[in-house]
């Protein structure tokens, strides 16, 4: 087996030898990466070559992508490819394809290398590292046919990366088991849905009640040395220190509806698993290990959101249990239907003392783009984003397309177009604040009839108030200015305002110095989606940890993705945060 020493000592020459296999047909690659050796760790010299792959040129990139066999195709069949080629397509079962299969996948080969100009790539061994089956790559491949090229060169040269990743595994003979025993773990969970078909765990349904349950048999199996589940649901593991304060931490096991598997409960997992092995070592730290899994936070269900984290910071609403859901359910009955006591009292004495914790730190997926996009697997949050957001409408005058002309029209939804344009370009003169009309509607619209009325709704955010607030008051000028000019006339009803939740700098910088521990450049980005810590933020110094997605960083999708290796280092970047905390 390779050594990381083997690596750093070796001459440039050597080095690139060693290294012969991990990127198909390109040693350029590992030329570039000699130059920046000692490598601290095999993450950090996973990271150093996909750099060098995401600063060479769009031809290099190309050369890289183009250097790829087929999947199944012509030179598998002759026996024509690399090693580590055959290898994967083997075990991805590529050469045992029916004759249907095989015909499927020419044809894709043939329509996708005739749209983009190189062959489709796809880590076959995939996030598992166990393989997707023939079905998975066959749809992924159809999937993918769609996209737009750049999309799709940047998400091959991923997949390429991926690839590099697991060669480079198998050459060092690691095997990223707390990643792997996580992915089980949040695949088996996936199993409890109210869906068949896709994963939908909303609060107090049977199938939450029964994640709640597992969470609480794998807590105990863990070494917890209390576990429970409290009034509103939240599954508790408590994990004795030596001392009394405890570290408060975790994320949500509710979903949205067709959910991915790992939104919310990566973080309720990542510290399980860090218990776990503390318990396997017979350790205990300074400091308590307190895991919440928080039984809402999507707000599915129920209008309120963070009912789980509310009752946790002593905001739950008692006048909330009279809530119903869509078939007219109230809170109160559903709490009771999933045999908790809905009691506003219990949920009251749920408000934890503060005096008694260290803070809350709470490790998510990042759902969006950024870390696949920069070839990074773990990102520090600065601040999650304060938010308002408003549903509008603007009223013109319907009247016929035909003989209204175009001086004198009142065009409710052009009034809304321009709208939409100045909030885009409004909200990208200012790093990290965005702007998105998300709905819009043209209430009984025809095609030969001008808009009198347009609904739409309006979603802004930023890092601090401030930004939000400056970005919402120039929005608003602005649909005043318009309405003005064109002659319409505006509502506006506010929905939610969220304010900014500053990631406290203390935490930040030991999220900072456990990625660093790692050998991981540090990369700190805010968190443009809400969260538990936003919540837990009235209560308690709070900062969070971001691991990459895969596909683009989809996330309330099916495709989210999280591969082991990612998972493996945010466990162990939450074993280096609790190392270096001195309580
Ligand atoms: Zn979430």
């Amino acid at each position: 087996m390779m050594k990381l020493d083997d690596l750093n000592n070796a001459s440039a020459t050597d080095f690139v030898a060693l290294l012969d296999g991990t990127y198909e047909h390109s040693p350029w690659i590992a030329e570039r990466a000699a130059a920046a050796r000692p490598y601290l760790s095999l993450a950090a010299l996973k990271v150093a070559l996909a750099r060098v792959v995401r600063e060479a040129s769009v031809d290099e990139q190309l050369g890289l992508i183009r250097a790829h066999p087929e999947l199944a195709g012509k030179a598998a069949v002759a026996g024509e490819l690399t090693a580590e080629s055959t290898n994967e397509q083997q075990k991805a079962g590529l050469t045992a394809c029916t004759a249907d299969e095989f015909a499927k996948l020419q044809k894709l080969n043939a329509d996708y290398n005739a749209r983009f100009g190189f062959p489709f790539i796809l880590a076959v061994r995939g996030p598992r590292g166990t393989g997707f089956t023939r079905a998975e790559i066959i749809a992924t491949f159809e999937r993918r046919l769609r996209a737009h090229p750049d999309v799709e060169r940047a998400e091959c040269l991923r997949q390429i990366h991926r690839i590099a990743e697991i060669r480079l595994n198998d050459k060092f003979g690691v095997t990223p088991i707390l990643g792997q025993q996580l992915w089980d773990w949040a695949a088996e969970l996936a199993v409890h849905s109210e869906d068949e078909a896709f994963l939908t765990c909303t609060y107090a349904s049977p199938a939450h009640t029964a994640v709640a349950e597992q969470l609480m048999a794998w807590m105990r199996d863990c070494g917890f040395d209390d576990v429970s589940r409290d009034a509103v649901g939240n599954v508790v593991g408590v994990y004795n220190g030596t001392g009394d304060q405890r570290l408060l931490t975790g994320s949500h096991y509710d979903t949205v509806r067709r959910a991915g598997r790992f939104d919310g409960r990566l973080g309720i997992l990542v510290p399980m698993l860090v218990v776990r092995e503390l318990h396997r070592q017979g350790k205990r730290l300074p400091f308590g290990i307190e895991v919440v899994g928080f039984s809402e936070e999507e707000g599915q269900r129920y209008a309120a959101t963070f009912l789980a984290s509310s009752a946790l910071t002593g905001a739950f609403d008692p006048t909330w249990l009279e809530q119903t859901d869509a078939h007219g359910v109230t809170l109160r009955d559903a709490m009771r239907a999933a045999g908790l006591p809905a009691k506003a009292a219990a949920i009251t004495a749920l408000k934890r003392d503060r005096s008694r914790y260290l803070g809350f730190v709470e490790v998510h997926i990042e759902q969006g783009p950024v870390l696949d996009s920069l070839d990074l697997p773990l990102g520090i949050v600065t601040s999650i984003n304060g938010s308002r957001r408003y549903t509008g409408e603007i009223v013109g005058m319907a009247s016929h397309a035909g003989t209204t002309p175009m001086g004198q029209r009142r065009d409710a939804a052009a009034g809304v177009a321009e709208l939409i344009l100045f909030a885009e370009k409004r909200a990208a003169t200012v790093p990290d604040i965005v702007a998105t009309v998300g709905m819009l509607e043209v209430p009984s619209g025809s095609i030969n009839v001008i808009p009198g009325r347009c609904r739409f709704s309006l979603d802004l955010r930023a890092t601090t108030d401030e930004a939000r607030d400056a970005l919402d008051a120039d929005v608003r000028a602005e649909l005043e200015a318009i309405c003005a000019r064109r002659g319409l006339s505006f509502t506006l009803q506010p929905t939610v305002a969220a304010n900014a939740a500053p990631s406290d700098s203390a935490w930040q910088s030991r999220w900072e110095a456990a990625v660093a521990e790692l050998g991981l450049p540090i990369h700190r980005l805010p968190s443009g989606a809400g969260h538990d810590a936003m919540k837990m933020h009235e209560l308690l110094p709070q900062a969070m940890l971001f691991v990459r997605g895969g596909n683009g960083g989809i996330s309330h999708n099916p495709l989210e993705s999280v591969t082991v290796d990612d998972a493996e280092l945010a466990v162990a970047a939450f074993q280096e945060l609790c190392s270096s905390i001195q309580a």
